[in-house]
């Protein structure tokens, strides 16, 4: 449930009037709830912990690594899930524990792994068996013992979209679930390694609990086969809850959970009741990388209308928001509700909602019956918390979106609206060009 609704005729966040935020700070805004992040992340490992699991959320920052949200779930006990050198470094700046995150990607490099190693990381979640060596000999040098967990494939379809489907052999993620004993067997025999754990990640927005139970069903008894041969801590089961996007706005209401026949959510009561019977036997420790369960709903962009134009057939709505900002619609074809600020009855206009950049795909919606709005309205797109504000970029030199940490009636700006000449700050003409 997030805490983004409208009182009287005015949307908030929490207790704080969008419309204020947009005059005070311009648009595009990204603007979070602190108070969502927590409820979040507090009914997932409340639902675990309910059953009497030992579990550490891990929480997967690339879908929004602010400082300010990433302190917010340190405070709260969670560890992290990272892809890079820079997160577990971004961690560190947020005032959050290197020793809670793990360490996830196809690609790590030799100095990504080594800053990792010095700062203690609770576990690498390894990708294929050349991974493995090499984390092996860069521990070796460094006279460190590298924790892994090699992170397996278990070949169940996600059934979701498929630019977000990892955990099928058509994807580049993990190790072959068939070749996995094996692969232990060859990193027990490296030095410096201790083979911690094991973990797997199916995929991204997965509205139905069934995907999970196929994988933890198929990957369980494997787990409690190696945890016996070599004395586990973990099993990761990964990320992947999915979010209400369609309905998002009237989901902030705590009666919409329980009606509506139907409805397709995953709640963390759901996912919790299905997956623990499972996992309780293996007596470990389970690690979750919740990303856009953690943070989907609890953001909003912020925009401005700035034209309205008509052509033959086609009502655009041009915002002052775009790509750059929000690429989803644009890279997964998703669906953002979007509402005005202040609420709007009347008649319904079917529009498409469009940046001011040059590419076709720079749109948020397509023949959307949205209300009348006029120049200067400010619109919210809903559910931008997730895969938002991090995938943003600087193309056709538009600086990166403020952002805005809503705590009940305080709001702080967490990141400052990116000044022009930092955008180009890094650049210089070639020596002749004088
Ligand atoms: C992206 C990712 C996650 C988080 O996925 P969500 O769908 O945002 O929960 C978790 N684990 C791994 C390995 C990932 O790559």
């Amino acid at each position: 449930m997030h805490s983004f609704r409208y009182v009287g005729s005015r949307l908030q966040c929490e207790d704080v009037a969008l419309a204020d935020l947009a005059a005070k700070h311009g648009t595009p805004l990204y603007v979070y709830s602190q108070a969502t992040l927590t409820d979040h992340f507090k009914k997932l490992s409340g639902a675990l912990a309910g059953h009497g699991l030992d579990q550490l959320v891990c929480f997967a920052m690339k879908s929004n690594s602010n400082l300010a949200v990433i302190r917010t779930l340190a405070d709260l006990g969670s560890g992290f899930d990272t892809v890079s050198g820079g997160e577990i470094a971004r961690v560190i700046a947020a005032g959050g524990d290197a020793r809670k995150c793990v360490f996830a990607g196809v690609g790590k490099t030799e100095e990504d792994i080594a800053f990792a190693l010095k700062q203690g990381i609770y576990s690498f979640n390894v990708e294929s068996e050349a991974e493995i060596v090499r984390i092996s000999r860069v521990a070796t040098k460094l006279k460190k013992i590298a924790p892994i967990a090699v992170r397996v494939n278990p070949n169940v379809d996600a059934g979701t979209h498929s630019k977000i489907t990892t955990g099928t052999y058509e994807n580049k993620f993990g190790i072959q679930f068939e070749q996995i004993e094996a692969v232990y067997a060859r990193a027990a025999k490296l030095p410096n390694l201790r083979l911690r754990g094991l973990q797997m990640h199916i995929g991204s927005q997965l509205t139905d609990v069934t995907p999970f139970r196929l994988a933890v069903t198929k990957v369980a008894p494997l787990v409690a086969r190696l945890n016996k041969k070599y004395g586990f801590d973990f099993f990761s089961i990964g990320g992947g809850i999915g979010i209400v996007y369609r309905e998002a706005l009237a989901s902030a209401d705590p009666q919409w959970w329980k009606t509506g026949p139907g409805r397709k959510v995953l709640t963390p009561q759901i996912y919790a009741d299905t997956l623990a019977p499972l996992l309780k036997p293996l007596g470990l420790k389970i690690l979750l990388e919740p990303g856009r369960f953690l943070t989907g709903n609890a953001g909003v962009l912020l925009t401005r209308v700035e034209y309205l134009k008509k052509t033959g057939k086609k009502h655009f709505v041009i915002v002052d928001a775009a790509m750059n900002d929000l690429i989803r619609p644009a890279f997964y074809d998703s669906y953002h509700e979007i509402v005005p600020l202040k609420k709007k009855g009347g008649v319904q206009v079917s529009s498409d909602v469009v940046g001011p950049i040059c590419e076709s795909g720079d749109y948020f919606a397509k023949d959307r019956p949205l209300p009348k709005v006029g120049e200067g309205d400010y619109l919210a797109l809903l559910s931008a918390g997730a895969y938002g504000s991090v995938m943003g970029s600087n193309y056709n030199s538009r600086s990166l979106a403020p952002e805005i940490l809503v705590n009940g009636k305080k709001a702080a700006v967490i990141r400052r609206r990116q000044d022009l000449n930092d955008i180009w700050a890094d650049e210089v003409t070639a020596p002749w060009q004088k």
